[in-house]
């Protein structure tokens, strides 16, 4: 029978083998302090999710937990929301389901902190559409590309940090297309009778086109006789087929600066160690490497292996994945060739040499490193020294070159290695891409999974955090407008009049780092673009001149509210007043990060080289393309990137999956309160909660609701013959719940505030 799962706030005995609110939509009193401890309570008893309406909370258990698989799939795929424990299944479904039947495309956002579960969220998300949507050849060819991406995207994108032994280090976005009725994909089209006829209200299993989408209740072939002994209408059964998977990712976020340098205790990518532990003597041989990890300047020498991960074998599972999606023998041997080459140009060493005129200049100490470096790349080793160790100066009239000191050279050498390889990152993503596009000109729809790094507070805050915390701005704003927007429909729909919802606008935030010509973006760019002499600092006294009076910005020459200055801010620092906090940033290194320039002799002698891969990384290197206009700035391009990404958002029906770090030790049953409480501010959950109750808490469809509580009314008990609301209507007169409390709509029954629904299950339980 069903039975609703939303109830027992903390303080009732436990229902149906549930703990805590399954909905914090019913916690009361709704504080902080009490969404915690239920959050607390479900965690240590083995329940990690927890629903906000429709939004899954997630506490990383850090242990596999017996709640996933083919035999979970299955059973959330034949229930609705509410029926089941909350899962991300449930969300996936509703996801899918709505997708299917109601027209809409999906997007499913995954937020949280680092290490707080989000990349293992998105592959459930990604599992369960893999085993929910259609069959045949090419559909399970997508299903294999959306599968196997991810340890591909893992090996070359995803590093240990001290905070994630697996962190991705790059945002992701991914558009998984379904065909519509995909005949030429094989989507399975059957007939079946339905027993209501598909004009009738009540069938919400017919939206338009006639399709019936109930293919697990109503089995029945066509030719039978209906349910209710006539048959009524016929609808086509349609399985939507996978057709695409389309990867996005940030390429300007890919944490380049670890190909160089970690911290204490981090690793760099995984694919270094996965090649060096996992390649046999002969692909050593070819790629001219040496098994030994401790061998390469990039990567850190106290720290090669992470407990329980075995990167030899991940070596060979990623051979096998990137042969899956489609990669050819050749593609893949250059992929690693390439690989091979950023770790070899950490160990190109530099040294002082003078030119003619006595001035310092560098010149490569090691003979044999930079020459297999030049066999590699099918470039003379003079070439690469030079491209390396000198800089051209061209302007209209004449060229000019002049030596790089060490320093200089060596700056070089890292933005080399750097741009190689998150260049190849991005090679990688757009071969992932192109493996299979059937393009069948049917009609689409789009489901968007979206794994993207969660509102940071470092100790020290610099450019990177800037940006993600922007990001996280904007995604704060694409939540309430679309939360709210969603609730208005629902409003809209079932005919119940909307109340205006008061709640926190974050534009003000966003326009000051985003707004054309006067954010801080915009004046970040102004100075890297400016003639003359420009630093940090000059940076800085621009943004305190221009901003001082802004309510969200303070800085050391800026006052609070009590005309004060603000003397424990560093003197390169200002702070923003976020949604989720205040965050100090030190601007040194804004400018250098936000110009993100590559020499042109460097990308000039990339192009030359005779390594097809290698060489195709650098289009601008052809002095054909050269043009002296200079490439977007790093900033500019984030923000770009942030524009596309919330426009697709906004045109998307949203999902929501909020990521919480139980511990900072990455340990199974520990939930520590004070790092849950700072999350939950980061990800709105007390503003989620209460904008979604502001006008019902809690609804729900008739037809279930008068289930479960029928047998409160004499009328309705024991038996009922009526429709489902005048059920629903008499069994609320019958205990008196005032009217002020409810709202009747098309085919829900909404409750203002979740005591009501207390009373009502605890007067059921005295039943
Ligand atoms: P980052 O931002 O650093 O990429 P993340 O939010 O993507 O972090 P994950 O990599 O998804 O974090 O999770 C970190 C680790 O936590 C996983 O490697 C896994 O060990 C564990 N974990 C996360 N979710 C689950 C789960 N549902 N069941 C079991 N273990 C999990
Ligand atoms: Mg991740």
């Amino acid at each position: 029978m069903f039975v609703p799962r939303i109830l027992n706030p903390p303080d009732m005995p436990i229902l149906e083998g549930s703990v805590g609110v399954e909905d914090l939509v019913l916690l009361e009193p709704l504080d902080e302090d009490s969404l915690i401890k239920n959050l607390k309570l479900r965690y240590e008893n083995k329940e990690i999710y927890t629903y906000i309406g429709n939004v899954v909370i997630s506490v990383n258990p850090y242990q596999p937990l017996p709640i996933y698989g083919p035999e979970f799939i299955a059973k959330y795929q034949d229930y609705t929301f509410y029926e089941l424990k909350p899962h991300i299944y449930a969300l996936a479904n509703v996801a899918y389901q709505s997708l299917r039947d109601r027209d809409r495309d999906q997007c499913i956002l995954i937020t949280g902190e680092s290490g707080a579960g989000k990349t293992e969220a998105s592959k459930l998300v990604m599992s369960y559409v893999a085993a929910v949507c259609g069959k045949g050849e090419q559909v399970n060819s997508v299903k294999e590309q959306l599968l196997q991406s991810n340890p591909v995207l893992e090996a070359f994108g995803n590093a240990k940090t001290i905070r994630n032994d697996n962190s991705s280090r790059f945002g992701k976005y991914m558009d998984i297309e379904f065909d519509f009725k995909g005949s030429p994909l094989g989507g399975v089209i059957t007939n079946c009778m339905c027993p209501l006829p598909c004009s009738s209200p009540a069938c919400q299993l017919c939206p338009p086109l006639l399709i019936c989408f109930s293919r697990q209740r109503l089995p029945q072939p066509l030719g039978t006789t209906g349910a209710q002994g006539r048959i009524r209408a016929m609808c086509q059964v349609v399985s939507w087929t996978l057709m695409r998977v389309f990867l996005h990712t940030f390429p300007d976020l890919l944490e380049k600066s670890r190909v160089v340098k970690q911290l204490k205790g981090e690793r760099n990518f995984h694919i270094f160690y996965q090649l060096l532990a996992g390649a046999d003597a002969q692909l050593l041989r070819a790629l001219k490497l040496e098994q030994d990890a401790s061998n390469y300047a990039y990567l850190n020498r106290e720290v090669s292996r992470v407990l329980g991960m075995d990167d030899a074998s991940n070596f060979r599972a990623v051979q096998s994945a990137m042969s899956v999606i489609g990669f050819s023998e050749d593609e893949i041997r250059q992929v690693l060739q390439v690989t091979a080459l950023v770790l070899k140009l950490g160990n190109v060493e530099l040294a002082d040499e003078f030119q003619a005129n006595g001035t310092p200049a560098s010149g490569i100490r090691d003979g044999r490193g930079i020459r297999e470096i030049g066999e590699m790349m099918g470039l003379s080793s003079v070439e690469l020294e030079r491209a390396l160790c000198s800089r051209t100066m061209e302007t209209a009239k004449e060229k000019v070159v002049t030596g790089l000191s060490v320093m200089q050279a060596q700056y070089a050498r890292d933005a080399l290695a750097k741009n190689v390889y998150s260049r190849l990152f991005d090679w990688i993503v757009g071969r992932i891409n192109e493996s299979i596009k059937v393009d069948t000109g049917e009609k689409k729809k789009v489901m968007g999974v979206l794994d993207i790094y969660g509102f940071e507070i470092l100790e020290d805050n610099s450019f990177e955090q800037f940006v993600i915390n922007y990001c996280n701005e904007k995604l704060q704003q694409v939540f309430i407008e679309l939360t709210l927007k969603e609730e208005q429909e629902e409003y809209k729909r079932e005919g119940i009049p909307w109340t205006k919802v008061e709640y926190f606008d974050n534009g003000i935030i966003c326009n000051l780092i985003e707004q054309n010509q006067r954010g801080i973006l915009a004046m970040l760019d102004e100075e890297c673009l400016r003639p003359g002499v420009v630093s940090d600092s000059t940076f800085l006294a621009k943004l305190n001149q221009l901003f001082s009076k802004h309510s969200h910005y303070e800085s050391r020459v800026t006052q609070n509210a009590q005309r004060q200055y603000d003397h424990t801010m560093g003197l390169s620092c200002f702070r923003i007043c976020h949604y989720a906090g205040k965050v100090t940033y030190n601007v040194m290194g804004f400018i250098d990060k936000n110009n993100d320039l590559l020499f042109r002799d460097l990308s000039q002698a990339m192009w030359k080289a005779q390594h097809p891969l290698l060489r195709s990384l650098f289009p601008e290197g052809n002095p054909k393309e050269a043009s002296l206009k200079r490439p977007p700035t790093a900033g500019t391009q984030f923000k770009n990137s942030v524009a596309i990404l919330m426009k697709n958002l906004y045109s998307k029906n949203p999902n929501y999956i909020r990521c919480i770090k139980p511990n900072n030790q990455q340990q199974k049953g520990k939930f520590s309160s004070e790092l849950a409480v700072v999350q939950a501010r980061y990800l709105g959950l007390l503003e989620n909660v209460r904008v979604r109750r502001a006008g019902y808490a809690y609804r729900q469809v008739y037809k279930p609701f008068l289930e479960r509580y029928r047998l409160l009314s004499r009328s309705t008990w024991p038996h009922w013959n009526g429709g489902d609301r005048e059920g629903v209507e008499k069994v609320l007169e019958s205990v008196s719940v005032s009217s002020e409390e409810l709202a009747y709509g098309k085919t829900k029954i909404f409750i203002r505030s979740p005591k009501t629904l207390f009373y009502l299950e605890e007067q059921r339980r005295l039943r």
